[in-house]
């Protein structure tokens, strides 16, 4: 089979290299040429929404998927003429405009927190009386790691706030004390059949993840159940096909949903050596029609991000159950770079050893 992976950053590259042993080969299509997947894989080098590009991979290809949410619709649709493309357009849709993604929660039953759609400054003020204080702006379109976001804490900063979001289509969100913040990782076959990780507990600091775990340490069990039917019903509304993401926070021991992402997500990154089967095994053998693989933990399991600066290999490596995972990128302030996974036969053991991969990992 070939894949043809509409971007080509570290999710595609992971994807290419979880192809090779199943005999699948994934070509990415990214406007950068030495993009991190283009260092392991076939590769297109273009725009996104360059037809010609698009064809050519197209061309290429048995079936289309992405590893970033924000491919333009229009081309997931010239790719869905040839090709079929998994998961739908229409799930790219739906993942792009954090309106439509709150009403596809609240559609399934999954609540979320207090919100109201903000279109100019004079909506912002029905919003605050409405939302109430502290809340977070949010635009609707384009926002990642915490980009796009101004947490709203006195109506006197509503026009700073406003400013900060671009004077763009948002949403105000109630602030959310949360417990704790978990992501579901669940996946979908062309068959219509399931598998969901377990629940992971992850750490966020200036909106960017740094450290999941996995299955979610101190988290109450029964919201694993609630939190995957939660995730098979927003499948099914959208018949969906891949591995789908929803980041969730637990609060008074309810479940709300933030956002969800159309694809492998960094707080899976455990499950290449912690998890039966990756979830980029899983995604290809999704899109590709294979039967899905299990989906449980072999033990606990940890990830740390690398951000902004590579740490030396042989200090990674020197922690017992630790894997270092580069990406090719040149570190930049703030820029994820690679990652590693940790595993351990038990907590005791998994906290020491993150412990020890985060005394080695520098922080930028
Ligand atoms: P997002 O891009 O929506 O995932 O936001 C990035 C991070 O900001 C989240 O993972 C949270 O840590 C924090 N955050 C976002 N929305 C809220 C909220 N309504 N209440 C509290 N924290 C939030």
């Amino acid at each position: 089979m070939r894949v043809g992976v509409v971007g080509g950053g570290q999710l595609g590259r992971m994807l290419a290299l979880a192809g090779h042993p199943l005999g699948v080969t994934c070509t990415t299509l990214d406007p950068a040429v030495a993009s991190p997947a283009a260092q392991v894989a076939p590769a297109v080098a273009g725009p996104y929404d360059d037809l010609e590009r698009l064809a050519t991979l197209a061309d290429a290809i048995d079936v289309a998927t992405y590893e970033f949410e924000n491919v333009p619709v229009a081309s997931a649709r010239f790719l869905a003429t040839r090709v079929p493309v998994r998961p739908a357009p229409e799930a790219l849709e739906a993942s792009q405009d954090r309106l439509a993604e709150k009403r596809l929660f609240e559609q399934v039953g999954l609540s979320v927190p207090p919100y109201a759609p903000v279109d100019d400054p004079p909506s912002l003020g029905a919003a605050i009386e409405a939302v109430g204080l502290p809340a977070v702006l949010k635009t609707r379109r384009l926002g990642y790691d915490g980009k796009g976001q101004f947490v709203l804490r006195d109506v006197v900063r509503a026009e700073d706030a406003w400013r900060a979001v671009g004077e763009r289509a948002s949403i105000l969100e109630r602030f959310v004390d949360f417990d704790q913040e978990v992501s579901i990782v669940a996946a979908r076959g062309v068959d219509g059949t399931t598998a969901s990780y377990p629940l992971t507990r992850n750490e966020h600091a200036e909106g960017i993840l740094r450290v999941s775990r996995a299955p979610a340490p101190g988290v109450d069990p029964s919201l694993q159940a609630r939190a995957e039917a939660h995730a098979h019903a927003v499948m099914e509304r959208l018949a969906y096909v891949g591995v789908l993401a929803i980041e969730l926070f637990v609060a008074g021991g309810e479940l709300l949903g933030n956002e969800m992402a159309p694809r492998v997500h960094n707080s899976a990154h455990w499950t290449i050596e912690g998890a039966v089967t990756s979830q980029f095994e899983q995604h290809l053998r999704a899109v590709t029609g294979l039967p899905l693989g299990g989906a449980a933990a072999r033990g606990p399991a940890a990830m740390v991000n690398l951000i902004g600066a590579l740490p030396e290999p042989a200090d990674v490596l020197a922690v017992e159950g630790a894997h270092l995972h580069l990406y090719g990128k040149e570190p930049r302030p703030g820029r994820k770079v690679g990652h590693v996974t940790i595993v351990a036969e038990d907590e005791g053991a998994l906290e020491a050893r993150l412990e020890r991969v985060r005394a080695v990992v520098p922080t930028a």
